[in-house]
């Protein structure tokens, strides 16, 4: 494909050089990309406005040896109501980030993206609760990459989930049930809520995440049952995580 047209979420912007920058664009069409948009640096060249994380755009662009170059654009949304809220920003930022991270380049997977659009979109939209929208969103995309956790019974024999607390296995990634926990390693102990609202999430529509109610306990132990368990898939913690959590400490959620 010399030329192409695709549509697409900015998911990383960086500098090249002194006037262009690299935008790492995950399409509907062919999966992640990396295209320079030149004199991006400038304040008044033709490409500033487009090259901004989480801008949803239509473009042109031709294929390189190693990176493409836009040649149009058009932005379809720059998802204003996302721009306006320090935790909102960071969330998506997160949402960016992670799929940045999963995505592999030129490999087309065309329900995430459409996760990516939905989950931006409900971050944008002020009534929308900012924590079940990321855990469903880090759950279907863990689900979409091949990662799907095991909610549903223990992933060593099968046995269902029983008892108020459930142990879990970042390393394995799911549940674990009280026989097989001495030979599953590093294992954090859920409150089984969690776990039926990480089911919950994981089967359910992202657009409805907001219906479901838990507690702030049930909440942060989803969170870092999450949390480790992506960063032992990515073998790497995120910087924008860093910045969400302290930003949501910040603002007391
Ligand atoms: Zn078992």
């Amino acid at each position: 494909m010399p030329t192409y047209n695709a549509e697409g979420v900015v998911v990383r912007v960086r500098d090249l050089n002194d006037t262009d920058k690299v935008l790492h664009i995950l399409t509907r069409e062919y999966g992640k990309l990396r295209c320079v948009a030149k004199a991006a640096r400038r304040p008044k060249s033709r490409f500033t406005p487009a090259a901004q994380l989480f801008n949803h755009l239509q473009f042109q662009a031709y294929t390189g040896r190693n990176l493409d170059t836009l040649t149009q654009v058009e932005i379809l949304s720059s998802f204003p109501g996302l721009r306006e809220d320090l935790v909102r920003i960071a969330a998506a930022t997160y949402a960016c980030e992670l799929v940045d991270e999963m995505a592999q380049e030129r490999q087309p997977l065309e329900p995430v993206f459409a996760l990516l659009l939905t989950a931006l979109r409900l971050l944008g939209t002020p009534e929308m609760p900012v924590e079940p929208v990321l855990r469903g969103y880090e759950l279907k995309l863990l689900a979409l990459m091949g990662f799907q956790p095991v909610l549903t019974g223990c992933l060593a024999c099968g046995a269902p989930v029983e008892g108020s607390e459930v142990y879990f296995s970042p390393g394995a990634g799911g549940v674990v049930c009280r026989r097989c926990a001495p030979e599953a390693g590093a294992l954090r102990v859920l409150p089984r809520a969690a776990v039926e609202a990480m089911r919950f999430l994981l089967e359910g529509d992202l657009r409805r995440a907001h219906v479901l109610r838990y507690s702030p306990e049930v909440g942060s132990s989803m969170a870092r049952a999450l949390e480790q368990y992506l960063e032992y898939r990515l073998e790497r913690r995120l910087r924008s995580l860093d910045f969400l959590q302290q930003v949501m400490d910040t603002a007391g959620r």
